[in-house]
């Protein structure tokens, strides 16, 4: 039973009467959690936008505090699915397709999603979107679907977690709403540039710092970050005086910084990078978190889950 954005399945909650777990050593108990929870979306959904548990057996249970009782909810049925997502999945694609609001207007709208963007599908192509490439799209592309056996009744196809595991794709069961830390530049980090060699006499490091910050904006990232490791000024600049320069950076990759919901509804949101300057400061170690947001595993999952987002969105909005 698999997402409808990233296509990796759900597994069983407690509740579950005959629940298939991935085999042991395959998730962390976080990881095992989180895939328990799924937000169901759409007409056919008690409350149009409601928290489940997956059950397994093709059932969902409406987790939802409002949800009428034992509000059980058939995935499969009638040669298409309901439309599931893991809840980080669900946040992304929302905020894709501008309809991030709890309002009834926005609502309206989720509700008759599926008129526009169709439902998805079943049996071999259980919990897919038609209209939508699935194995062309992401970074990395994955083709997720070849991981999924299709079972006799509907609603209970089989993940091979073990394979996925094995074929290096571990990655992709982070969760990715987790994010680097956003702190001050550390002491530690300015020590160790050490005293920059007095005086230079190359084309660029002479040049007023002005200018140089002038240039900086044509570089590509990866060319940003090889030339502000040449020599001790320019690392120096890039832990300084250059941080609002990767920020600027940081903010143009979308996927790289908390949605308003993620960060307002997270405890550590004073460690988390903001798009509000009163809520993380232009000089706080942005070079550092531009570093890990290319590193994580998490954010490495997420950028995949953003790249499938936009794609569902660009579909939505071309025939809204
Ligand atoms: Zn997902």
């Amino acid at each position: 039973m698999s997402c409808s954005v990233c296509l990796l399945p759900f597994t069983p909650a407690f509740l579950s009467l005959r629940p298939r777990p991935p085999p042991q050593g395959i998730l962390d108990s976080q990881q095992y959690m989180y895939f328990q929870h799924a937000i169901g979306l759409g007409a056919r959904i008690e409350g149009i936008v409601s928290p489940f548990e997956y059950l397994d057996d093709n059932e969902f249970l409406n987790a939802s505090p409002s949800a009428s009782k034992a509000a059980l909810c058939v995935w499969e049925s009638d040669g298409g699915t309901e439309f599931m997502c893991h809840t980080a999945c669900a946040k992304i694609l929302r905020h894709a397709l501008c309809l991030e609001g709890d309002d009834p207007e926005t609502h309206a709208e989720i509700a008759g999603l599926e008129k526009i963007i169709g439902r998805p599908m079943g049996g071999t192509k259980a919990g897919k979107l038609p209209n939508l490439r699935y194995q062309d799209l992401g970074i990395p592309k994955v083709d997720v679907t070849s991981y999924w056996i299709t079972e006799d009744r509907p609603g209970v196809n089989t993940f091979r977690w073990k394979a996925f595991k094995d074929d290096g794709f571990e990655w992709m069961f982070n969760r990715p709403d987790i994010f680097p830390k956003l702190e001050d530049v550390s002491e530690k980090r300015k020590r160790s540039i050490g005293e920059p060699m007095q005086p230079t006499s190359d084309i660029i490091t002479t040049q007023p710092l002005d200018i140089i910050q002038i240039l900086l904006p044509y570089l590509s990232t990866p060319a940003y970050m090889a030339l502000t490791s040449t020599c001790r000024i320019l690392r120096k600049y890039a832990l300084c005086e250059f941080q609002p320069e990767a920020r600027r950076r940081v903010l143009e990759l979308g996927w790289a910084v908390p949605l308003r919901s993620e960060y307002e509804n997270n405890a550590d949101s004073q460690f988390m990078a903001s798009v509000r300057v009163e809520e993380s400061s232009v000089d706080s170690d942005w070079l550092l978190y531009l570093c890990h947001v290319h590193k994580t595993a998490a954010m490495r999952m997420r950028r995949r889950v953003w790249e499938l987002s936009q794609a569902i969105a660009r579909v939505y909005h071309t025939w809204k």
